[in-house]
């Protein structure tokens, strides 16, 4: 693979504060040699195997990590029926879809996060082996809930602390880039409780020192205040969702928050569209229901903020597959969440970049380092720093026109922070 060079308006790296203007980027050998401004180019354009210049307007970034999905959910309102009717080929197929459609809307990684292990499996090995083109896939396959408890569908039951160490043991055995856990009922399986927690303390103990012993991380679902609290105790590395769910609403815990930015753990609030899609704030004069998805929304921002407020780092997933949320949007997704969360645009790019890289372990991503900068663009040298995780599309075989999606959402959110 030649070189080839990249010159757009504006580039953001994923991990610095600012986005670079009028900049390049040059890619060698499907791994990223150096980033730096134009003006560095003088006379040693025309030496490269291939030229793009993605014009004006276009802000090129990293494809983007989608660190929460499940590759084979319809994303209908009827996930969990569907699923119980539709034949293990249809889901293969449907995994297919929604990756594809993943891919074209930017995501360059997916952790999926509880997908039946003979489709997440086979579905990571196809896009590794090339056999289509689909973001790369890190895989839980399937979750270790109890009996009956949440995805127990398209998981792997488990009731004590012996049953939940076979159950990880199994998953590794199985292929499991990761374990994840279900600390809570959730709200895709019915006759499940999410307030309450699934596992006692020892339990979910149990689960985390056995991945620990294997070298897997473990992902807890938790959105009940008790399923929170035993996760943080076993040093999960990233709560999903993290709602500190109560009866009366989302709530705040100051000292479990303070344990988890002191642990060091992760947490993906999973913030998407979903319903709201199809849902205005006047309807919420009329109808209590509606009003109530909204002021559960806002309870939710509130709470990331905070959460980002008092030291937590968030990465950012869109539970992609479960009720009224597919895989088409993504970046819409992002930036809801920016808005609803006031939080920066540059800060939540990094929470589907580099944070997420760095919350998955960087040993998958070992080839794209980047590489020091020769001449002609040796002055990039200390603008080229390390990139783990991060994907030196479009030389990884990413489709430009997904590549130039994202370019226009990040052009968008940086817009605001900075051109406005
Ligand atoms: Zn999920």
């Amino acid at each position: 693979m030649g070189s080839m060079l990249i010159k757009a308006e504006r580039i953001f790296d994923g991990q610095s504060d600012q986005v670079l203007e009028h900049a390049y980027v040059l890619v060698n050998g499907g791994l990223i040699e150096a980033i730096g401004p134009q003006s560095e180019l003088d006379g040693s354009t025309g030496k490269f195997a291939q030229e793009i210049d993605l014009g004006s307007n276009v802000t090129l970034m990293p494809g983007l990590i989608n660190m929460h999905t499940h590759m084979s959910f319809s994303g209908s309102a009827t996930v969990f029926a569907d699923h119980q009717t539709e034949s293990h080929e249809m889901k293969l197929i449907r995994s297919v879809e929604n990756l594809k459609m993943a891919l074209r809307t930017g995501v360059t990684t997916v952790r999926d996060c509880g997908t039946l292990n003979g489709i997440a499996f086979p579905m990571r090995e196809a896009v590794e082996n090339g056999i289509f083109q689909a973001p790369r896939v890190i895989a839980s396959g399937q979750g270790i809930t109890i009996t009956g408890g949440h995805l127990w569908f398209c998981g792997v039951e488990a009731d004590d602390e012996a049953g939940v160490r076979r159950a990880v043991r199994s998953q590794v055995k199985a292929g499991a880039d990761f374990i994840k856990a279900f600390a809570t009922g959730g709200n895709t399986t019915p006759r499940t409780n999410s307030l309450a927690a699934q596992y006692s303390e020892a339990e979910m103990c149990a689960i985390t020192e056995e991945a620990q012993r294997l070298n897997v991380h473990v992902a807890a679902h938790a959105h009940g205040t008790p399923g929170v609290r035993n996760s943080i105790r076993a040093k999960v590395t990233t709560i999903e969702h993290c709602s500190f769910m109560t009866a009366a609403g989302v709530g705040y815990e100051p000292d479990e928050v303070r344990m988890i930015a002191d642990a060091g753990l992760y947490v993906c609030p999973t913030i998407f569209q979903g319903r709201g899609k199809y849902l205005d704030r006047e309807q919420a004069k009329e109808s209590a229901e509606v009003a109530h998805f909204f002021d559960l929304r806002d309870q939710r921002f509130t709470l990331v903020r905070r959460l980002v407020e008092d030291g937590v780092q968030i990465v950012s997933g869109s539970d992609s597959g479960v009720g009224y949320n597919s895989f088409d949007d993504y970046p819409g997704d992002l930036v809801l969440a920016t808005e609803g969360t006031d939080l920066s645009p540059l800060y939540m790019l990094k929470t589907a970049t580099s944070i997420a890289a760095e919350a998955t372990g960087t040993q998958r991503f070992g080839d794209t380092r980047t590489r020091q900068s020769r001449r002609p663009v040796r002055r990039a040298r200390q603008s080229a720093t390390r990139y783990p995780g991060l994907d030196p599309t479009p030389a990884g075989g990413v489709a430009r026109s997904g590549y130039r999606l994202t370019a226009c959402l990040a052009m968008v959110m940086l817009d605001r922070a900075f051109f406005s």
